[in-house]
C-alpha cells in the first residue's frame, strides 16, 4: 500500500504556508507510476498556489518493491529506520510471509534512493559499487587535492551503459568510469543481512578492517 500524508509546508520563495500531500510509503509494485515520479523527482516537487513557483521537499519515506523484494527507507534517522525495518520483518512473520529474504537499505536522501534503485534494477551489488567509488575517490583526491569533497554516483545511460560519475563540490562532472555488470554483479555478495546502510562510510570502514 502507498500511504499519503498531508503536511504544512512553507514555500521557500514567498513564505506562504500551505498544506501539501507527501507519501509515507510508495509501493511501486502496486502503483508502478510511483517509480517514474521518484526517478524524475516529480514526487518531491510542489507548486506554490500563491506565487506559482515550484519547490522540492526532501521528505523521508519508504520505497517498497515487492517484485524485487527490496525496501529502501529514506531518512536521516538510522535508528528509527532500523526499527521500521524490524517491524516490517516481524509483521511479515505474523502473516506467514517471509520478509527475511528482502534486501533492506537506509539512505539519507532522494539522490541516494535513485542511485540504489538503479543499482538493484540492473542486478548489481551496491557494496561492490561503493568499493569502486571509494577507491576511485581516493585516487581523485590524490591527483586533484584542489577539489574539496568530490562526489560519486552510479548511473545508467540508455538502459544498459553503467558508469560511475564523479563530481566536484559545485556538481560539475570531473570524471567518468565505465563499469561492466560482471565487475559489480551479485556474485560478489557476501551477505551480512542486518547491514542496512551501505555508503562511503561503510566502504571506508569495511576496507580498513580487511587490511
Ligand atoms: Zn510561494
Amino acid at each position: 500500500m502507498s500511504r499519503p500524508r498531508i503536511i504544512e509546508m512553507e514555500c521557500p520563495h514567498c513564505g506562504s504556508v500551505e498544506k501539501i500531500q507527501i507519501w509515507e510509503s510508495a509501493n511501486v509494485s502496486l502503483d508502478p507510476s510511483f517509480k517514474e515520479k521518484i526517478l524524475n523527482g516529480d514526487l518531491f516537487k510542489f507548486r506554490c498556489s500563491k506565487c506559482g513557483q515550484i519547490y522540492t521537499v526532501n521528505y523521508g519515506f519508504i520505497y517498497h518493491d515487492m517484485d524485487k523484494k527490496l525496501m529502501i527507507v529514506v531518512s536521516d534517522n538510522i535508528e528509527h529506520s532500523t526499527d521500521l525495518i524490524n517491524e516490517f520483518m516481524n509483521a511479515g512473520k505474523s502473516f506467514g510471509a517471509d520478509a527475511s529474504d528482502y534486501t533492506y537499505r537506509i539512505v539519507n536522501n532522494r539522490n541516494e534512493l535513485v542511485e540504489k534503485i538503479m543499482i538493484f534494477d540492473v542486478g548489481a551489488n551496491d557494496r561492490v559499487v561503493e568499493y569502486f567509488k571509494y577507491l576511485h575517490l581516493q585516487k581523485l583526491r590524490q591527483e586533484h587535492p584542489e577539489i574539496n569533497d568530490p562526489l560519486a554516483f552510479f548511473n545508467v545511460y540508455d538502459g544498459n551503459d553503467l558508469s560511475l560519475d564523479f563530481y566536484d563540490d559545485h556538481f560539475k562532472m570531473i570524471d567518468q568510469v565505465p563499469l561492466k555488470l560482471q565487475m559489480i554483479s551479485k556474485q560478489f555478495e557476501n551477505v551480512k543481512k542486518d547491514e542496512f546502510v551501505i555508503n562511503q562510510e561503510w566502504a571506508a570502514k569495511s576496507l580498513l578492517s580487511k587490511e
